[in-house]
């Protein structure tokens, strides 16, 4: 099962209503974040380093729909920290379900199985389990053994009862493409609806801050992982977007497309950067900087940034702001396999397993990119 028409269509009409609105910075996703506490303690995650108070805040269900409402996004999602361990995620599911809004729910799936039956399989609801490689990657990414098969098992059963399932992975430097390939179709045999994919950001309050990739070696890294894809492979992201990680196309950022609300209110300017808090979503937008960020603007804490929470929203914009982009991203949907020698015989020449932390060797003649840049290997 694809993303259902109705969301499409969905999307797609909002856009088109904001460009013939003439409305130039829209949200397209609300990062809702109901708190910061989790689970687990991942080696890449900025969010959990807070003090104890901040951890053991939360939204409420009410604040959750004003920020809802106030946004005007169609789809939400609902990182954290874990959301299954808020004690009121069933009723801001259940508020945002009946707002009609596309949902998210990013969870680690500890809980998943045990949580499960608090909510109702529907269109609008996705469980967005975040899974980062094979098992032993997964295990030592997230620091906790047996993690994998947890979520695993959460995976299977929340597929058994009819729930959307994705995917959502970030990688970082040391990630071993075929590892990553090998766990494309692992998930696909499960039966997920499709998978997401992400360079990690390199959060300053991380515990491991060795490990996060550059541009150049994001580039790399996913024209190994991307080229010569399988058939059976979905993803779910715009296919622009994964051209923009394999270096195909240039994007500048579009942080105002995936705004970001917490327990802090409206984080200036996106998802990953905390430059000071707003109270509402229209003071959000008016007294923001948006120059002052993105790659272009010379800001050094986005300068190796190609995270999706700034880019994606960039590449959407692209499909339905021209002519050229739409026909593109059909073109990427329909044919786009990226068969490249090059890259399966980089492939074939690395065997470093991800958890040794190594630099993956860059060691392959290049690639001729389609539209802006040649990619080594
Ligand atoms: S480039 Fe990245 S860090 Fe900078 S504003 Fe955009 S999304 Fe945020």
């Amino acid at each position: 099962m694809g993303v259902p028409i109705s969301q499409m269509w969905t999307v797609a009409s909002y856009v088109l209503k904001q460009k013939f609105r003439g409305r130039k910075q829209y949200p397209l996703v609300l990062m809702l974040e109901p708190l910061f506490r989790c689970n687990l303690a991942c080696a890449g995650c900025g969010k959990i380093q807070y003090p104890a108070h901040v951890l053991k805040k939360q939204l409420t269900p009410e604040q959750c729909f004003q920020a809802v409402d106030e946004c005007g996004a169609p789809m939400v999602s609902i990182p954290g920290g874990e959301p299954l361990l808020h004690p009121q995620i069933k009723e801001i599911v259940e508020g945002l379900v009946a707002r009609k809004k596309y949902i998210y729910l990013c969870t680690n799936a500890l809980l998943l199985k045990e949580k499960i039956g608090l909510f109702k399989p529907t269109k609008y609801l996705t469980f967005s389990v975040h899974m980062d490689g094979q098992k032993e990657h997964h295990d030592f990414s997230v620091c906790r053994e047996g993690g994998y098969d947890i979520a695993l098992e959460g995976i299977r059963e929340a597929v058994k009862r009819g729930f959307r399932v994705t995917t959502n992975t970030t990688l970082f430097d040391g990630t071993e493409p075929k590892s990553v390939r090998a766990f494309f179709d692992e998930m696909m045999d499960l039966g997920v609806e499709g998978m997401m994919i992400s360079p990690g950001y390199s959060y300053d309050k991380a515990p491991d801050q060795t490990h996060f990739l550059g541009r150049a070696k994001t580039r790399k890294l996913f024209t190994k992982i991307l080229s010569n894809r399988k058939k059976r492979w979905v993803f779910n992201q715009s296919p622009l977007f994964l051209e923009f990680l394999m270096g195909k196309r240039h994007y500048p950022c579009t942080p105002w497309g995936m705004p970001t609300f917490n327990v802090f209110g409206w984080q200036k300017p996106c998802y990953l950067l905390q430059d000071g808090y707003a109270d509402t979503f229209s003071e959000l937008m008016e007294t923001t900087s948006w120059s002052s960020y993105g790659t272009e603007s010379g800001n050094p804490k986005c300068a190796n940034c190609m995270v999706h929470s700034g880019y994606e929203a960039s590449a959407v914009h692209d499909t339905f702001g021209s002519f050229k982009g739409f026909f593109a991203t059909a073109a990427a949907t329909l044919f786009g396999k990226y068969k490249s020698d090059a890259a399966m015989k980089a492939l074939d020449e690395e065997d470093v397993p991800a958890y040794h932390g190594a630099v993956v060797p860059l060691t392959m003649s290049g690639i001729k990119s389609r539209e802006t840049e040649t990619v080594e290997l």
